[in-house]
């Protein structure tokens, strides 16, 4: 079933442009979440690889920045549309690593194929300042230099789209980086060096190294003194362990971290509109997303038709392995989280929550979990404070405005919020009061290459996309000139 897509699948360490094994040959098992078969052995990195990484992306560094940015730009432009022919192999084969349905692997491709165009665009306007200092006269230049080599470390849930997300700022910057993938979806990022190779990336200036001993190895590079910067996608519990190792050199640090986000309805919100929002935001990726709609707060006043009409689209979603057709709903990536669904989903029935559909774990083989509604979810229960990630919609009520922004507001994360009202200037009042780094008024989905994404509090730091996104990996220089 798989031959033919994993046929060409590189599945060693991707390092100063060539392909290797793990220094102690050590390699690990990929794993199709849907059959729970063993797809792929990948070379796991071993701490002598990743700093030997770093060493191919250091002597790759002076050259890839003297590249004139129009150059970068053009690479990155082809990388784009190589990824757009390859579009259909790719989707897959996230999919076969992953679990998400096609549909949803086609819309990731695209929209990671998105950063190498938009930052080709953004890359070569790098723009610097002159001023004259108000005391002495002299004049002030201010110019932005590649910070120097990046360790990029991301999630699974978004194999392609986390990584190009910092591939693409880092290069037209000017910095190489070295990837290193997350365990449970590697195949993505090897098959994307072939393209890289073929875009005109020169060899090492980016850098691949899956490894199965994450803490030791990512801890190993942010030690060496070459690497100047690490951006992060992942958990805030990982991201403040990174944090702390990040300190030690006093590196520059992106970090890209949970959610828990809220989904306000208010009584004058077109209720189809908000539904149509809410599949969008609640199951996109089967839920298994950072700015999954986590806590459905919606008006007494249309909470009956809200849910009643939630239920009837989650009811007949279909569930499968996610490359046959008409499938939306494939299997969470792994036991370990389907098994953390299962016990929040227990947990708030356990406390009184009504289940409207779904709600069971059916029978193996594969990490399915069905769409499931949940209405009357008490505050104490675990799922309103800890990010679900998978297909399940908690639903309470509120009464006021305040007392929802209140309620949104009250918890460590920061990442995004939704809102329906069809009163846009309160839209924008209660978008003011929300403490989320972005916010979807009247819709479901706010990632975009064009916009700067990330969170506030424990959500994160820093921004990717947008012109902020290739700040990360940009160093402001003053000169001070008399001339
Ligand atoms: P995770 O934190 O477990 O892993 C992320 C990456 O860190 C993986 O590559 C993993 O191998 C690596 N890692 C794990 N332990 C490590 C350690 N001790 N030292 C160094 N690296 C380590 O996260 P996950 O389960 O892969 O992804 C889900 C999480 O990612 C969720 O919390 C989700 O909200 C978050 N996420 C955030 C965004 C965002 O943009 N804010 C986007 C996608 C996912």
């Amino acid at each position: 079933m798989y031959d033919n897509l994993l046929a060409n699948v590189p599945t060693d360490l991707w390092i100063g442009g060539q392909w290797r094994k793990a220094s102690d040959n050590a390699r690990f098992d990929v794993i199709d979440p849907a059959t729970e078969q063993t797809i792929a052995s990948v070379a796991s990195a071993s701490i002598d690889d990743a700093k030997a990484a770093v060493d191919a992306a250091q002597s790759a560094f002076e050259a890839w920045a003297g590249r004139k940015p129009r150059e970068r730009g053009e690479i990155l432009r082809k990388a784009f549309e190589l990824i757009m022919r390859d579009a259909e192999r790719l989707a897959k084969l996230i999919t076969i690593e992953n679990g998400k349905a096609l549909s949803d692997s086609r819309g990731e491709v695209a929209y990671a194929a998105e950063f190498f165009r938009w930052f080709a665009e953004e890359g070569v306007r790098n723009l610097g300042e002159v001023g004259r200092a108000p005391s002495s006269g002299a004049r002030m230049v201010v110019h932005h230099k590649p910070i120097g080599v990046a360790v990029l470390v991301t999630p699974w849930n978004f194999p392609a789209a986390m990584a190009t997300r910092k591939i693409g700022p880092a290069l037209a910057a000017g910095c190489p980086v070295v990837l290193k993938p997350a365990s449970e979806t590697p195949l993505t990022m090897l098959a994307l060096m072939p393209i890289l190779e073929e875009a005109g990336v020169p060899a090492g200036v980016v850098n691949v190294i899956p490894s199965r001993r994450s803490g030791p190895v990512v801890d190993a590079m942010l030690h060496h003194p070459d690497v100047r910067v690490v951006s992060f996608t992942g958990s805030t519990e990982v991201g403040k362990k990174l944090l702390h190792a990040a300190a030690d050199n006093v590196l520059n640090t992106a970090m890209e971290l949970g959610g828990n986000a809220p989904f306000i309805v208010f009584e004058d919100a077109d209720v189809d509109a908000a539904i149509d929002g809410a599949m969008i935001a609640k199951m996109r990726n089967m839920g298994e997303a950072c700015t999954a709609a986590n806590r459905f707060y919606v008006h007494e006043k249309v909470q009956e038709e809200f849910t009643k009409k939630l239920t009837a689209k989650m009811a007949v979603l279909k569930m499968g392995n996610g490359l046959d057709d008409g499938v939306s709903l494939g299997p969470l990536v792994n036991a370990e989280g389907r098994d953390k669904v299962v016990e929040l989903v227990d947990d708030a029935v356990s406390k009184g929550a009504k289940v409207l559909t779904g709600g069971k774990r059916p029978d193996g083989p594969g990490f399915f979990y069905p769409a499931t509604v949940l209405s009357n979810v008490p505050d104490s229960a675990k799922m309103l404070n800890e990010e679900i990630f998978g297909p399940v919609a908690s639903l309470q009520t509120f009464t006021s405005e305040d007392e929802v922004i209140h309620r949104a507001n009250d918890t460590i994360y920061g990442l995004v919020a939704y809102l329906y009202t069809k009163d846009i200037g309160r839209g924008l009042r209660v978008s003011e009061k929300l403490d989320f780094g972005m916010i979807g008024l009247n819709r479901g989905l706010v990632s975009d290459p064009a916009a700067p994404f990330g969170g506030m509090k424990q959500s994160g730091i820093g921004r990717e996309g947008a012109h902020e996104g290739l700040m990360e990996f940009l160093e402001t220089q003053y000169v001070s000139v008399n001339w």
